[in-house]
């Protein structure tokens, strides 16, 4: 045996180091809200997923609170072993009445939910579509499937089409996987056309709603009912964690799918159920969403504000600038990403943006491919906040021009 099997991991770190590829955590103090405290200094925050401002807000603490002092802390064991808790199915039941399905199943995250939806749906005697930008869990629930995997380009139903007609014949079922709104992107899916493919090819469809869950819809239920999709057969996985605040995941569609999951599921069944904390503040958050549609709306007022700024900001002021490019109208939500050349000039701008009180992370490979600034919009930004931002954006562009770090927004 070597006599250190373990150096390669140094040796993996440093590499990670000189691509500009390595990461740390930032600690955050207080409640969690527009703006943060970071080293002690007071940031504006873009860096979240809690779009509705809800992760700090006093009606789900309390009903945290509550839920803790009455149930306690831990849930003591996978459900169906050890039993759940009423407040565990009536989530599921206020899920399912969102989304207008029959049944939902609630996951102890996010990740878990696609990890066990999309593992206990296919098998090696299938076929598994995966938008090419999908979100990690996804990825890695197709992969945990063991089913053959084939990856069609990002919003692309043509290129879906063609990898269909190629494959779909020699495989048993077929399974269509995508995020509705891509995380590192901020753009939707093209699901109608996916639906109408998914019909033509036989094939089940399964979207992430993570960040579309109480931003998008009439009623907040997420991209499915944006798109006038609501009560057509699907899967709909999605987070607790971001718009609702809380933590966990679900799965939202007809009550044998549900069933069959109950059923099949490992990330399911071997794992603990979700605490009486997070059930709590999950179902608050559901209510709020529900009842006050008006939060929803200040952030989607805050999208075009932001649009606005930008426009007048560096388009107008600064077009002599030459190496940018800004097409708002490609906004269509609350995540907005400013494109940059390589990893360096992306903790370039973080940095920067830093310096001027802005928290907005820089978001490089292996998570995408092009390195980025994402900017995620909250219900709970003010005007004053969405300002600093442009200003401090415009001023970085400038700078970032004499220093030749190109940029141009997608
Ligand atoms: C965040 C996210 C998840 C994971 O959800 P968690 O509850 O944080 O585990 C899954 N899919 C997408 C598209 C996400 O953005």
């Amino acid at each position: 045996m070597s006599p250190d099997s373990y150096s390669w991991i140094e040796k993996s770190l440093d590499t990670i180091h000189r691509a500009d590829w390595y990461r740390s955590v930032q600690t955050i103090h207080g409640r969690p809200g527009a703006t943060v405290f970071l080293e002690g200094r007071k940031f504006v925050n873009f860096a979240s997923n809690d779009y509705l401002g809800l992760a700090g807000d006093e009606r789900l603490i309390e009903a945290a609170v509550a839920a803790v002092k009455e149930f306690g802390t831990g849930s003591t064991g996978s459900r169906l072993l050890t039993g759940h808790r009423e407040l565990h199915r009536q989530l599921e039941v206020a899920i399912a009445s969102l989304k207008q399905t029959e049944d939902a199943i609630v996951f102890s995250s996010g990740y878990l939910a696609n990890l066990g939806a999309i593992a206990s749906l296919t098998n090696k005697r299938d076929l598994i579509l995966s938008d090419r930008y999908n979100h990690s869990s996804l990825k890695n629930g197709a992969v945990l499937s063991g089913a053959t995997v084939v990856e069609y380009s990002h919003c692309d139903p043509e290129d879906l089409r063609i990898k269909l007609s190629q494959y779909r014949e020699i495989y048993r079922r077929c399974l269509i996987i995508t995020d509705s709104v891509f995380s590192m992107d901020g753009d939707l899916c093209p699901l109608p056309q996916l639906f109408a493919i998914a019909e033509e090819f036989s094939c089940m469809l399964l979207v992430d709603e993570a960040h579309a869950t109480g931003v998008f819809g009439e009623n907040g239920a997420g991209c499915v009912e944006h798109f006038g999709c609501t009560g057509k057969q699907l899967i709909q996985v999605g987070t607790l964690s971001k718009a609702l605040g809380s933590l966990g995941g679900y799965v939202a569609g007809s009550s044998s799918l549900i069933d069959f999951l109950r059923n099949r599921s490992p990330s399911w069944i071997y794992t603990t159920g979700l605490t009486p904390a997070d059930t709590a503040a999950a179902l608050e958050a559901i209510n709020i969403v529900r009842e006050k549609p008006e939060i929803r709306y200040k952030l989607w007022q805050n999208v075009e504000t932001l649009k606005n700024l930008l426009a007048n900001h560096l388009v107008t002021d600064y077009e002599d600038v030459t190496n940018y490019q800004l097409p708002i109208t490609n906004y269509r939500s609350p995540i907005f990403c400013l494109l940059l050349k390589d990893a360096a000039t992306a903790l370039f701008w973080g940095k920067e943006l830093k310096a001027k009180g802005i928290f907005a992370p820089a978001i490089r490979p292996p998570t995408v491919n092009s390195s980025r600034i994402r900017i995620s919009l909250m219900a709970t930004h003010d005007l004053p906040h969405l300002e600093s931002l442009t200003t401090a954006l415009a001023a970085i562009a400038i700078k970032g021009r004499t220093s030749k770090n190109s940029v141009y927004f997608s």
